[in-house]
């Protein structure tokens, strides 16, 4: 059995990928009534993650004129270097703040600072340079391509078999959201040129 905190940090991964689900089916998955989801939700809602629909909740829309339209930070949040807009990596935190980063080694390292308070992630695909949900990307680390930003080099990548591409023809590790956040927070007790 799920603590309720857990729950609701299972609702937001399925939510951010699913962008909307059904009461019923939360009841289910989660093996609790409905009346608990309910509860689980109520949080959810307030602080502006998601809204209700009929029958279940969505992923909340930017509000215009804040989120929609972010600032357009040139500097990392972390370490100050000027963000070039295909290797950034942006954090939408509650309250529609927005934060970027230079690249994903900084970007994964904020959202371990901040924690819960991320309502979603965003980055780059290093090929195509279309947007993709750092939940759902795909990690490569330790490639020998130089993309000139923080050590360890953290690419993203919208699929995975584009990942395993990379790392055929440059060497590197293949890793999920969760696999990066943990090697990059790791590696931090260790010498870091990118970020002194
Ligand atoms: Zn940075
Ligand atoms: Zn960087």
């Amino acid at each position: 059995m799920m603590l309720p905190k857990e729950r609701q940090a299972k609702i937001r991964e399925w939510l951010e990928s699913k962008h909307s689900l059904k009461i019923s089916e939360l009841s289910k998955w989660l093996g609790v009534s409905e009346m608990t989801v309910h509860r689980d939700l109520k949080p959810l809602i307030e602080s502006g993650v998601a809204e209700k629909v009929f029958g279940g909740i969505a992923l909340a829309r930017p509000k215009p004129g804040s989120a929609e339209q972010p600032p357009a930070a040139d500097e990392c949040a972390l370490c100050q270097r000027k963000i070039e807009q295909r290797l950034a990596y942006r954090l939408i935190l509650e309250g529609n703040r927005i934060e970027s980063t230079c690249c994903a080694h900084c970007g994964l390292l904020r959202q371990k600072q901040w924690g819960d308070q991320v309502i979603q992630a965003i980055c780059y695909d290093f090929l195509s340079h279309t947007t993709v949900s750092a939940r759902t990307a795909w990690y490569v680390l330790e490639t020998s391509i130089d993309i000139r930003c923080c050590q360890p080099q953290v690419l993203t990548f919208e699929r995975r078999n584009h990942a395993e591409g990379i790392v055929k023809g440059f060497g590197g590790i293949v890793m999920s959201f969760e696999e990066a956040l943990a090697y990059i927070d790791k590696s931090m007790g260790r010498e870091c040129p990118g970020c002194s």
